[in-house]
């Protein structure tokens, strides 16, 4: 069995492109030329300077001494929290970016929740000198105001979003409305390995840098190149598809997938996606998703935004069903926890969402020599709020 996209656009049963046949045409010159242009030499030499001289690759993969001595095995951390903008999303946008320019578009559309995708979207944009408008739910501007004044001063256009419950999903839907009518000479930036094919191809193969450097990295520091686990925290998946990415066809590495329980899977505000979810069609792709029984979206809940969306990339539902990953869920109380621990253990404060990664150790039956890799996401500057109307330190 493959674990990689088909020709059809399919991860197993999930995948595909359902979209309105007004966006068809900038969906299918995309997916003619996504991979002859990555591919690409030329590309290649542009992206991987970028991710060196920009981003700060390759990211350290630390090996936590204290951490490891607290949970009886040997754990690396994969250092996204250092990229430029503070998290693994700028690996996509630069890749994006660069597609782009080869495409002959003039302007960028994003959409963004919390707003860390809407940031890193403005950032390349602003690299590269190209107009850039960015979707955001109303209540999510007031919630996030920090990133929406960091988005203007990078120059982009934040525009609110203001119909539905005012928050990503309504943000997704109007930058696609604006996509249908700007078709030749704007390209959407989507932010995780969500969307219609070829969108979850592509950004899972931009965040491939992730475990490509892991194999290596490793190897130096163990003698071996794959882990017995590697530990992510899963919104969309666009972090935790670039951390398994070289590891899907080795079974012998365990894949661990953390979606955000919320309050509790069962309390009604949750964004454990495969717990609660059932196969239906999101953003343009079939997959699992939180819905009531008649199929509407559900909204979801969980402290941290990157990882409050009602469904997961179609790769990761097709995990979920082979079993080839296996998922589990924490609370937000138990990961703020694992956050706080982090920060004590290892003077690192991470992202909330990377905390939930960390929530699971205790969970995973670890014996001594067992090698985890756990993909710390991103850091916990944008976060300090929420750790302080927390308050348990
Ligand atoms: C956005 C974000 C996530 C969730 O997105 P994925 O596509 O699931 O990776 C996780 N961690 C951080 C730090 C984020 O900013």
């Amino acid at each position: 069995m493959s674990y990689l996209v088909d020709e059809k656009g399919y991860y197993g049963a999930f995948g595909g492109a359902y979209i309105p046949e007004m966006l068809y045409p900038n969906v299918e010159e995309l997916r003619q030329n996504y991979l002859s242009i990555m591919e690409s030499e030329e590309f290649q030499e542009e992206f991987r300077q970028l991710l060196r001289d920009y981003v700060g690759r390759p990211t350290p993969l630390f090996e936590a001494q204290r951490l490891s001595e607290k949970y009886g095995a040997r754990i690396f951390l994969k250092r996204e929290d250092l990229c430029h903008t503070g998290a693994h999303k700028v690996n996509n946008t630069v890749g994006q970016i660069l597609m782009a320019q080869r495409l002959g578009k003039k302007k960028i559309i994003a959409e963004t929740g919390a707003g860390q995708h809407g940031v890193a979207t403005a950032t390349v944009c602003a690299l590269m000198g190209m107009e850039c408008i960015v979707y955001m739910g109303e209540i999510d501007m007031e919630r996030q105001r920090p990133n929406v004044e960091r988005m203007k001063i990078l120059g982009a256009q934040v525009v609110p979003a203001t119909s539905g419950s005012k928050t990503l999903k309504d943000a997704t839907n109007e930058a696609m409305r604006h996509w249908i009518n700007n078709p030749s000479d704007t390209h959407y930036i989507i932010g995780s390995v969500v969307g219609p094919h070829p969108y979850p191809d592509m950004v899972a193969r931009f965040q491939a840098v992730i475990s490509e450097e892991i194999r290596w990295q490793l190897e130096k520091q163990t003698g071996s190149q794959a882990p017995d686990y590697v530990v992510a925290c899963v919104g969309g998946g666009s972090n935790a598809a670039g951390a398994y990415y070289h590891y899907l066809e080795d079974p012998e590495v365990k894949l661990i997938a953390v979606e955000a329980g919320g309050l509790g899977v069962d309390s009604g505000k949750s964004a454990a996606t495969t717990r609660l979810g059932r196969s239906g069609v999101l953003h343009g792709s079939k997959t699992l998703l939180m819905q009531t029984e008649d199929g509407q979206v559900t909204e979801p809940y969980s402290i941290s935004a990157g990882l409050d969306y009602p469904g997961i990339g179609p790769m990761h539902a097709h995990l979920f069903t082979s079993g080839r990953g296996e998922f589990l869920d924490v609370t937000d109380e138990d990961a703020m926890k694992a956050g706080i621990e982090l920060s004590r253990l290892e003077g690192i404060i991470p992202a909330i969402e990377s905390a939930h990664a960390f929530a699971v150790l205790d969970r995973l039956s670890l014996e001594r020599d067992d090698v985890v890799v756990i993909n710390l996401s991103g850091r916990g500057d944008k976060d300090l709020e929420t750790y302080i109307k927390w308050g348990k330190y």
